[in-house]
This record gives C-alpha cells, sequence and structure tokens, in this order.
C-alpha cells in the first residue's frame, strides 16, 4: 500500500486510522453477524447498538446536558440552513444572524425564505478575516445565529457573543465541532456535517434543546420537522447506518485520548506550530485571519504570488501534504487540520514550508 497521505483536505477530511482499521477489520462481518454494517437492517438489534452508542459517545464527550436530544440526519449541514429558520421561527419575530463568511451567507439567504432576518454583525469588510467581537441581539428574536468557525477564511469563535435568555442560540459547528472543550449548555442548537471533524460525509450531527421542538408549524412536511426525528430517535426512516457506524468509531477514538479536553490540547499545539511558523517567516507566508480569531482547525495564509502558492502546493503534494490549496474565494493555502491530524503531519508540513522559504526567498 502507498504511505498513507497527510491529509489537509477541508472536507471530506482525514479519520482516525485506528478507526478506520476497525472498519476494515469488520467489513464483511460485523459482529458475529456474518454480514458487513452496510447490509444489516436499521432495525436490527445489531445496528441498534451502534446507533445508541454513537449518541451516548456525543453526549458524554460534549458534555450535552439531559434536556438535549441527539439527531442524525442527512442532507449536510446545508438543510440545516432552511430546517433552523423552518423549526424555530416565531410570527413577528425576526431571526438574527452574524455573517463571518461563506457559509453564515448560505445560512442567512435560507433564513430569508421563513421571514425577516437582521444581520446584526459582520466582518465582510475586511474579507471574513475576524471575527466581529461587538454582537448584540435583540430581546425578541426568535433564535441567533452563527458560524463557529468558518471554514473558508481561517476564523473561529474563541468566546461565544452573550443571547438574550429567551433567545435560543443556534450554530453550526461543522468544522470545529469537538475541537474544544464547550458549554453545552449556552446554545439551543448544535449541528455539524460530520465530514470534517468527526466522520464521513453522509451524515449530519444536530443537538437541539428539549423545549425547542414544539415551535414548527403544524402543516410542516414530515421529514423536514426535528420534532420527527426526535420522536423516533432518528430512526423514522432509514438513516445513514454506515455513516453513523464511522462517527461511532472515531469518536470511540477520540474517547480514548482522553477526549475533549485531551484533544483540545492538541489542536492548540498543532495549531501553534503552523502559526509560529507563518509569523517567523518575514511575511514570506501571510495569515489570513487576525490574531484573535485564528481558528485552531483551519490555518489560511497567502505567498506573494499565485505563482508561488501554486509551486508551493505542488512541491508539498510530491513530499505527500495533501490538500494545501485554499479556497477559491481567499486564494493562497489552507491547511485543514482536524482532531484526526496527527502532531507530526502538523510538523512534517511546517518543516517544508521552512524549508520552500529557505530555496524560494
Ligand atoms: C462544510 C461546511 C458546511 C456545509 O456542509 P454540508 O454538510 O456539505 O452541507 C456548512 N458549514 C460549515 C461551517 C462548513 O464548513
Amino acid at each position: 500500500m502507498k504511505k498513507r497521505a497527510y491529509n489537509f483536505y477541508a472536507g471530506p477530511a482525514t479519520l482516525p486510522l485506528p478507526a478506520l482499521k476497525i472498519a476494515q477489520k469488520e467489513l464483511l462481518d460485523f459482529n458475529g453477524t456474518g454480514m458487513s454494517l452496510m447490509e444489516l437492517s436499521h432495525r436490527s438489534k445489531g445496528y441498534a447498538e451502534v446507533h445508541t452508542q454513537a449518541s451516548n459517545l456525543v453526549r458524554e464527550l460534549m458534555r450535552i446536558p439531559d434536556d438535549f436530544k441527539i439527531l442524525w440526519l442527512q442532507g449536510g449541514a446545508s438543510t440545516q440552513f432552511y430546517m433552523i429558520p423552518l423549526n424555530l421561527q416565531k410570527q413577528g419575530k425576526p431571526m438574527e444572524y452574524v455573517n463571518t463568511g461563506a457559509w453564515s451567507k448560505k445560512a442567512i439567504k435560507e433564513g430569508k425564505f421563513y421571514g425577516d432576518v437582521k444581520v446584526v454583525a459582520s466582518s465582510e469588510d475586511e474579507n471574513f478575516s475576524y471575527i466581529p467581537s461587538d454582537i448584540k441581539f435583540s430581546d425578541n428574536a426568535a433564535f441567533a445565529h452563527i458560524t463557529g468557525n468558518n471554514t473558508i477564511y481561517g476564523t473561529e469563535y474563541h468566546e461565544w457573543p452573550k443571547v438574550p435568555d429567551d433567545v435560543p442560540l443556534a450554530c453550526d459547528m461543522s468544522s470545529n465541532i469537538m475541537d474544544k472543550v464547550i458549554d453545552s449548555k449556552k446554545f439551543g442548537v448544535i449541528y455539524a456535517g460530520a465530514q470534517k471533524n468527526i466522520g464521513p460525509s453522509g451524515v449530519t450531527l444536530v443537538i437541539v434543546r428539549e423545549d425547542l421542538f414544539d415551535r414548527v408549524p403544524e402543516n410542516t412536511p414530515t421529514m423536514q420537522k426535528w420534532k420527527t426525528h426526535m420522536e423516533k430517535d432518528s430512526l423514522f426512516n432509514t438513516g445513514p447506518c454506515w455513516a453513523i457506524y464511522m462517527c461511532k468509531l472515531s469518536l470511540d477514538h477520540l474517547k480514548g485520548l482522553g477526549g475533549v479536553t485531551a484533544i483540545e490540547k492538541i489542536n492548540r499545539k498543532k495549531a501553534k506550530i503552523l502559526y509560529d511558523t507563518i509569523d517567523k517567516s518575514n511575511g514570506f507566508y501571510k495569515g489570513h485571519a487576525k490574531f484573535g480569531s485564528r481558528s485552531l482547525m483551519n490555518v489560511t495564509f497567502n505567498l506573494k504570488t499565485p505563482e508561488l502558492e501554486e509551486k508551493c502546493v505542488k512541491e508539498a503534494l510530491g513530499r505527500g501534504l495533501v490538500g494545501l490549496k485554499g479556497h477559491r474565494s481567499v486564494g493562497g493555502m489552507r491547511a485543514s487540520i482536524y482532531n484526526a491530524m496527527s502532531i507530526e503531519g502538523v510538523q512534517t508540513l511546517a518543516d517544508f514550508m521552512k524549508e520552500f522559504q529557505e530555496n524560494n526567498q
């Protein structure tokens, strides 16, 4: 087999090797069933255990209080962009958003299908290189919405904005779910496409506080109500069993490492290695995100010219460092260093960056 790549793609992204190996081992015979998990009924006892374990791991690792429900849905985080306003709207009340980049904008666009949307803060004035600090939501908002980590621009909230008592905060954590310890109680809804930090594509984790299930209008199609899925523990219809199984394996691995507290320490180390490399390059590498808003998960930076960036991406690839091209809206380079990326991988990238700088000054 080819040596395993250091995969810096933004998503789908690298998964823990031990989780992949278990999946490989169990591929043709899951737990003595003589079948692959992919072939098992979603109503079988064998699958039910996986399903429950995956939810329990989320609850345990994120310390989710009992009055929140854990849902495994399809359609990606992008489907939640409309399911949130659909399920949380309140007649005559504005839906309030913070615009910190491309994913926020997509969420805002969907909100507008359901009523009055207010953008209460934005960092568009400086190409989304920071998280606004003066965020104020109104007392009568139906809900508040933020994007926890801006995958494309490499910015992340390090402090959560305050929300009035009765206003639920919804947060898109697709690219930073479980990257650091958070106080889940601060949120009404947390959602994340699994394919960045906790599993493969095909499933979206949605965590909703119990009191928020009853707002949805009665005449809403069945599948679009969170309540439908909550009442059947995400088994109303055939779910993405394999994707949930992979999440379970990757979360098992995270638990084994010492959980979110332990991975946060590792993530801070990894991010520091790369930001130090950028900061000590005398301007050869220029970080996109402002200091206090830098993401632990997506490190974005530019070189002097697009030609030099292209050369850097190409040479990195030759060293087994894959997926470093930046998103087209910021250009440059992006290293996505999710939970499953090792310190060794990040150090290899930093060493390469120093060498590339020496050879191309
Ligand atoms: C990738 C991403 C999305 C889109 O997720 P899908 O599951 O592809 O719909 C949404 N928000 C953020 C922050 C992302 O990084």
